[in-house]
This record gives structure tokens, sequence and C-alpha cells, in this order.
């Protein structure tokens, strides 16, 4: 906090020692939360037998449920890290007791591949204790294996970065996504000089995987497939299992586009909508979504974290090689920008307030929410629903409408200020769109709105 008394901007405060212990136990734990250990090890399990191996998993499951219910906890230990300045041994030596149920579900993981693994000693922690963000000076630990989490602007920043480390790893490659897909992934493509996407088909809002299957069998590669848990139109999840036993049969690198869909990791009821997550190298995070966190608060988590070594960077002014051999924490090398926002922090607040379960029950009430209104929709006369929610987007239109009404009747509401509906084309149809976000949004408001869109649709 010495930060904001010299200079009020906190334009200082990536260079807080305390700051960057906050954002290892952050990221660290976000990445944990992303890639728990049991999911690596379910992933990694052959698809044909090992009925042993499913009864260590599910044992591990139960501790890697512990080792995600952690944040709250573990957050304690991030309090103390800010609240002691200049003391990281103590704000360290917290992570190492907090990061216990980790160490334990770590045991029976031989059947993971060396790079999946879980860190060899706590996460964010040496044992010197004299680093804290698992970027050394050379760039990388080759000892830490744990997966690891990059503080981002957004979802957009997340993708970018993803595509620049598929690309540092290996040269050339392509990517290949959905129709589904967000617009900042092709966009990033084309701003890393990568070469032109291929768009695979998704008729019915989620990627086709057989079309997936005859672009990686026909191109050339190296190949990044990027999937998406929660698209933008009709929140819905790739069938990410298959996609994942596709890169694996091809060889190729998956990213995983969770910025929308990502939020139900927090969720114990809805968690499952994700299986295969964990199969990415790295996952789009962005917390302003399903987390309730203020722009900016985007995450990529990153599966191995050897591929951050793409990212080392040295400016003598702010870690010089001495400096950085004294311990003093280096957060250059985990992003493009320079000067950064106290994102972090924000972040680290709402897990230790909330916790996991907390912000898990906010996402299960919008979900709740969500189903709510589509019901709504079904039983209305005078509309028609897209489908079932999968997440917390409802599609619906007028019965009778054109498209052109549709968007006319969108763009009124908006420009009346009365409602704010997004819009999407799907089965060759316009649709208003409406992603619920609140948990407090009540019945009546959601009565409201489709009796506002009603009076608003010409007969
Ligand atoms: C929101 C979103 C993005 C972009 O995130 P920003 O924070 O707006 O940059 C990317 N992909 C998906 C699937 C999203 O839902």
């Amino acid at each position: 906090m010495a930060t904001n008394t010299l200079n009020q901007s906190l334009d200082s405060w990536d260079q807080s020692p305390a700051a960057s212990t906050l954002e290892s136990l952050l990221t660290r734990q976000l990445a944990a939360l992303t890639f728990p250990p049991a999911a690596a090890a379910d992933t990694a399990a052959p698809a044909a037998g090992a009925t042993e191996a499913t009864s260590a998993t599910a044992a591990q499951a139960a501790g890697a449920a512990e080792a995600t219910a952690a944040p709250a906890a573990e957050a304690e230990g991030a309090d103390t890290a800010v609240q002691t300045a200049g003391s990281r041994a103590a704000g360290a030596a917290r992570v190492g007791a907090g990061g216990a149920p980790r160490a334990r579900v770590s045991e029976p993981t031989p059947t993971v591949t060396p790079s999946h693994g879980t860190a060899p000693h706590a996460p964010g922690t040496h044992t010197d204790g004299t680093d804290t963000d698992g970027t050394h000076t050379d760039g990388t630990d080759p000892g830490d294996t744990a997966p690891d989490a990059l503080v981002t602007t957004g979802g957009t920043e997340s993708n970018q970065l993803a595509l620049l480390l598929a690309r540092e790893a290996h040269p050339g490659t392509r990517l290949i996504h959905g129709a589904n897909a967000h617009h900042s992934l092709p966009r990033a493509a084309w701003l890393l000089g990568m070469p032109d996407p291929v768009v695979v088909p998704a008729p019915a809002g989620t990627l086709d995987p057989a079309a997936l299957d005859e672009a990686l069998t026909h191109l050339p590669g190296p190949h990044l497939v990027a999937a998406t848990a929660g698209t933008t139109d009709a929140g819905l999840i790739d069938p990410l299992p298959e996609i994942a036993r596709l890169c694996e049969q091809h060889h190729a690198r998956l990213h995983i586009d969770a910025a929308y869909g990502g939020g139900l990791l927090f969720s114990d009821r809805h968690r499952p909508k994700l299986a295969g997550l964990a199969s990415a190298a790295t996952i789009t995070l962005d917390l302003h979504k399903l987390g309730w966190q203020p722009i900016a608060a985007g995450i990529l988590a990153v599966r191995d974290p050897h591929d951050l070594a793409a990212l080392h960077h040295r400016a003598d002014y702010l870690n010089a090689d001495d400096d950085t051999e004294a311990g003093i924490p280096d957060l250059l090398g985990r992003s493009l920008r320079t000067t950064r926002r106290a994102d972090a922090l924000k972040i680290a607040v709402t897990l230790k307030t909330l916790g996991r379960t907390g912000i898990g029950s906010l996402v299960d009430q919008v979900c709740a929410r969500a189903e709510e209104f589509a019901e709504m929709i079904d039983h209305h006369p005078r509309f028609e629903l897209y489908d079932r929610p999968t997440i917390s987007t409802v599609l619906f239109r007028p019965r009778t409408a054109t498209d052109d009404t549709v968007a006319a009747v969108r763009r009124t509401l908006l420009t009346d200020g009365r409602a704010v509906l997004g819009r999407a084309r799907l089965d060759g149809r316009l649709w208003l769109k409406a992603t619920l976000l609140n948990p407090h949004t009540g019945t009546g408001d959601l009565a409201a709105l489709l009796h506002l869109v009603e009076g608003t649709t010409p007969r």
C-alpha cells in the first residue's frame, strides 16, 4: 500500500512485492480451479478400461473439490501478504499451508504426463521462498509443472495471448475455429501474422466434430483448435470431450474460449457441463461476466507453465537481473503490458469474500432465472423460444414477426432507453437475446421485460 502513498494513480502497483504475491496466489488458485489435478488425470486416463484408475480418480475428485474450495481460505494468506508488505516470506509460508490439499491429491498422479502433473511443492512457492511468480530469471522453473494463469484485460486479450503462446510453441501454427467462435480469435490470428484461420461449420450453434476431424485430417499442421464454452450467440458449449479427443488424435493444440461459460466452474451443479475443459492447453476466462467483476477481469489459464517462457522479457529499470536474483518478483514476463492495473486485487477480494461456493451460488441463481425466463416464453402464446438455456442466455422472438420487425423492436427498446437486448442469427432467423447475469433479477423483472417486448411489437 506504500505504492499508493507515493503515487495515488496506483501505477507502481505491479512493482510491489506484496502485489506480486497476491497475483501469484490468485492466479495459481484460478489455474487449479480450471485445471484440477483430478480432471487432468481424467483426461490422461485412456478411454478404454482402467476401472481401478477410475476409482482412484473418484477419490482424487474429492480432494480436488477441497482444493478448488480453497480460494477463500487461502486468500487469508493473500490478505496477510498485503498487510505485511515487504515480508513475503510470511505470505509464502501461508501459501504453503494453504496448498496442502493439492499436495495430497498430487500423490496418485503418476498416470498423468509430467507436463499435466501437479506441483512438487505448493503453488507459487519455492523451497527457497525467493520467487513467487513462477517465472524465473531464465523465464522458467523446470521443476514447476503446476498450471498457471495470467491476468489480462478481458476475453479478447486472453484469446490473443493464447494464440501467441501457441505460435511460439509451434511456429507456423494455423488456427482452426468454429463458425460460432468469438470474433477476437480470427482477429488475433491476423494481428499475430499467423496463417489465415480455417472455419469449421457449427450448424446447430456448436462446432461440428466431424467437420473438425476432416479439417485436421486434410490440412497440414501444426494446428491450434479453438473451441468455445459459452458461445456469444446462444450461450452453447461445444462438445469439448469429443473435440479434445480429436485434438489428441491429430496432435493438435487445444484452446478453449470459456470467457462466458468458464464461470460454471464455480458451481457444483453446473461444473459438469464443462467436462473436457481441462484437456485444453490454454483456457480463456472473463470474470466480468459470470464472476461479477467490473472490467477488466480477464484470465488466461495455462496448463503447462513452461509455455509462459515465451513471454519472458527483460527491461533493466523494471526487472534487473540482480533484483530478480535478490527475490524481487517479476511480473513483466506475465503480460504484454508494462504498467498494470490492480485488477488482481478486486478478483482476490471477491474470492476471499464469497469463496468459490459463494460465487457458485450466484451462478446457480442466474442459471435458474434463465430457465424460468425460458419457461415463461415457452408458455406465452405470442413468443417463440429458441431453446432451453445451457448457461444463462435465452433467445426468443415474437412469433409472427419478420426479421426486420425483430431488429426494429430491439432498436426501439434500445434507443428509448427501455431495455438493452442482444441479437443473434440462428437457424437462419433473427432472435432477441437476453443474457441473464444479475442474480437480483426477479420473476417480476422477467415478466416486465416480456411485456415490454410484446407492447413494442406491431401487430
Ligand atoms: C465476452 C467474450 C469475449 C471477449 O471478452 P472481452 O472481455 O469483451 O474482451 C471473448 N470470447 C467470448 C466467448 C466471450 O463471451
